[in-house]
């Protein structure tokens, strides 16, 4: 048995961590010995295999709840916390989760609910919601033994506000797995703009951990979008026109804060945020396609709604609110929050208009909520529902591939309205 620390760096154990410590430590003498060659190809086929978790459950009480994982290797998790509201986290390194994706529902004890699923490239996260404050009295590990998989055991007992106060404190000094994250994506996504083409930013909601809306059928709104997004892209890249980026390409957690980063970072000139919400029950009738805009006060009670569903995003997935970067105040940021605001209110109309001959849309169909997504000051912004998956006659048309490439095509028709002013300013200084 072995005791984990809190606050350790993830690491892999058994034979891969063991050539993944050796890569690191022979990397100097790589460039210098013709033999270390076969020992890269090794560690680069070896890390193509993350560790697989088979089995998870929990057990206990109130006073004392434990969580166990089932694994096939040994991983060292970072446990940390955070309150508002009261979750614990586990960070590991990429791991395969062979377990239904429901197993979460079956909390118990001090665990009222909890989910899993990748956080960002090669960091696998597990995020707790506590019925209150607790502390980690025990987590260890047990090697497999005979016919058992090896287990992550961990008991939580019950504890006081300040004390998961102090818990909080020290697990926050622990390098998060959102920052090294960030540097990456920003690598990766400051490139220089391509000449004078309009830049948009198609933005797949939800996604990794934070699986978005489940359908009664099961199926995930993180999928629906970001396959949805990404025809939307190919039809706007088949124009030649359009600089189009996505926020996220893969099944990978990308915190709201980050979103909006990304769209002020490239100096976007519109961010479309692409959700399939459902709303909550006894709406079940609420369907067809809406295109939300940032307001500080919402249009109506279902907008107000949808955006405190989108807005939970981050508390999901376990990313620490406090440290993102505050509200700004300054008189010539305001200014242009203002004008960025009527160029989303002018495309979100000409989306409306278009879409209206191409697909069905909510009653008024344009509204708006305080979306944390569209909040870039200098970036034209709307967040588009495509349908509600609550409701089975728009989840028929969500999967459907006739209805994808209509809604696809009618955004890209939009889009050319809102840009064509400029296109044609570019034209027109072009030939003469
Ligand atoms: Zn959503």
């Amino acid at each position: 048995m072995m005791e984990l620390k809190i606050g350790m760096k993830p690491q892999v154990g058994g034979v891969f961590g063991g050539i993944r410590r050796l890569v690191a430590r022979t990397s100097l003498v790589l460039a210098l010995c013709p033999f270390a060659l076969t020992v890269h190809t090794v560690a680069a086929l070896a890390d193509t295999t993350p560790p697989v978790v088979t089995g998870a459950r929990v057990a206990g009480d109130e006073d004392r709840t434990r969580f166990v994982l089932d694994m096939d290797t040994q991983v060292t998790p970072v446990i940390s916390g955070l309150a508002n509201p009261y979750r614990l986290i586990l960070d590991l390194p990429e791991v395969t989760f062979s377990i239904p994706q429901d197993v979460g529902e079956s909390g118990r004890g001090l665990i009222s609910d909890w989910r899993f699923g990748l956080f960002a490239l090669g960091k696998s996260r597990i995020v707790m919601d506590l019925t209150g404050p607790v502390s980690v009295d025990k987590s260890f590990f047990l090697p497999a033994v005979d016919d058992q998989p090896a287990r992550l055991v961990m008991d939580l007992v019950r504890s006081s506000p300040q004390d998961f106060a102090a818990f909080v404190e020290t697990s926050r000094s622990v390098p998060s797995a959102d920052s090294e994250k960030t540097a990456s994506k920003s690598d990766r996504l400051t490139a220089p703009k391509n000449g004078d083409k309009p830049l948009i930013v198609l933005d797949p909601g939800h996604g990794g951990i934070d699986t978005g809306a489940t359908s009664a059928a099961g199926t995930h709104e993180k999928a629906i979008v970001l396959e949805f997004a990404s025809l939307l892209k190919e039809k706007l890249d088949a124009t030649g026109l359009y600089d189009v980026h996505m926020t996220r390409e893969d099944d990978t957690f990308i915190p709201l804060g980050r979103r909006v980063e990304i769209g002020h970072e490239l100096a976007a000139d519109l961010f479309i945020s692409i959700h399939a919400d459902s709303v909550r029950q006894g709406r079940k009738l609420v369907r067809g396609s809406t295109v939300y805009t940032l307001s500080d006060k919402a249009s109506d009670q279902l907008s107000a709604e949808i955006a405190e569903t989108e807005n939970m995003s981050d508390v999901i997935a376990g990313v620490d609110l406090e440290t993102g970067p505050g509200e700004v105040t300054d008189i010539l940021l305001d200014l242009a929050r203002r004008e960025t605001r009527s160029f989303s209110v002018y495309f979100a109309r000409t989306l409306v208009n278009e879409l209206k001959s191409a697909v069905r849309l909510i009653n008024n169909p344009h509204r708006s909520a305080g979306f944390r997504v569209l909040k870039a000051h200098d970036v034209p912004s709307v967040l588009v529902e495509l349908g509600y998956l609550s409701n089975e006659h728009d989840e028929k048309l969500l999967i459907s591939d006739e209805w994808r490439e209509r809604m696809a095509g009618a955004i890209t028709e939009a889009v050319h309205g809102f840009f064509r002013p400029r296109l044609a300013r570019q034209q027109e200084a072009a030939s003469q």
